[in-house]
């Protein structure tokens, strides 16, 4: 790691949170929890969820509006119909929105939407699109790549963070092996490697990671127990019927009660759970 700069602790205690919104930070003391569907599908999906979510409480709610798919046959996002869905329910509720950017085109206007702007895993190493995130104040969430060393992770924030934006927060998603039970393997080692050598958030996403809903709840409390300051999962309203990684879709109920059951987690690593937004307006399409 000789050649990172900004991205490394200068002292043992260094750490940096990030301001999320006014009153939402992450890599204080507080952790900061995102949940919501793989790609927004339609306003009431994105409010049926932020309706439970905000009382679970999270702290973010998460939607593609631009998927990276394998296949160039599969639903692709619902594209700028889609941030303004986000921005509204981001309006209504109160939570700040996580939505990805894949290309330097769309920057401008998820920028003018979204809080946080996450750079997907097939993308860590689009170092064009990480030095345009870099011009951008907005704070970057930063996956990590599908096969990526933790130095080559650890550089890719470098490129942002050299290019003007101190705002990064790393996110581990699982990595490729040989084994395809699971998804992918969650590099827990990697959190607690990321969260000694720098001082930027670490979170973890363990819906991508595991690739199936049973191995999410514990997966998430071990990500927090390890040190991790956050969680992005995945949920919907109707699982089974998620357009995109319905097997790892949480249901609703499901990630409610995962995220009260982390609190005595949290507790036990000298982490809160911020209270959730004071109310909850009424569904908009009922
Ligand atoms: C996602 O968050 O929906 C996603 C595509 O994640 P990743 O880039 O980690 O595969
Ligand atoms: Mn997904």
């Amino acid at each position: 790691m000789q050649k990172a700069k900004l991205t490394l602790k200068t002292e043992t205690n260094h750490t940096t949170a990030i301001q999320i919104s006014d009153f939402i930070t992450v890599g204080g003391q507080d952790l900061w929890i995102v949940g919501g569907p793989c790609a927004v599908e339609s306003r009431e999906q994105m409010e049926t969820v932020a309706n439970r979510l905000a009382i679970a409480p999270v702290q973010g709610i998460r939607g593609g509006v631009y998927k990276p798919r394998t296949s160039p046959y599969d639903f692709q996002g619902m594209g700028q119909e889609g941030l303004e869905i986000l921005a509204d329910v981001r309006d209504r509720y109160g939570l700040p929105v996580v939505t990805e950017v894949m290309a330097i085109s769309q920057i401008e206007a998820i920028a003018a939407k979204a809080d946080v702007l996450q750079v997907g895993s097939r993308n860590m190493q689009n170092f064009d699109l990480l030095k345009a995130l870099g011009e951008t104040t907005k704070p970057i969430l930063l996956k990590r790549g599908l096969a990526a060393t933790i130095e080559e992770f650890v550089m890719a924030a470098e490129y942002i963070m050299a290019h003007g934006n101190p705002n990064v927060i790393l996110c581990e998603r699982g990595i490729r092996s040989f084994d395809t039970y699971t998804r992918n393997v969650l590099d827990l080692g990697a959190v607690v490697a990321l969260k000694q050598i720098t001082h930027l958030p670490v979170i973890v996403d363990p819906s991508h990671a595991a690739g199936k809903r049973e191995l999410v709840p514990s997966l998430a409390k071990a990500a927090i127990a390890a040190g991790a300051d956050g969680l992005i999962m995945e949920c919907h309203p109707i699982p089974e019927k998620s357009v995109s990684d319905a097997r790892q879709a949480l249901s609703l109920d499901d990630m409610v009660e995962l995220v009260r059951s982390l609190k005595a987690i949290a507790t036990a690593v000298n982490r809160s759970i911020p209270a959730g937004v004071a109310t909850v307006p009424r569904l908009s399409f009922v």
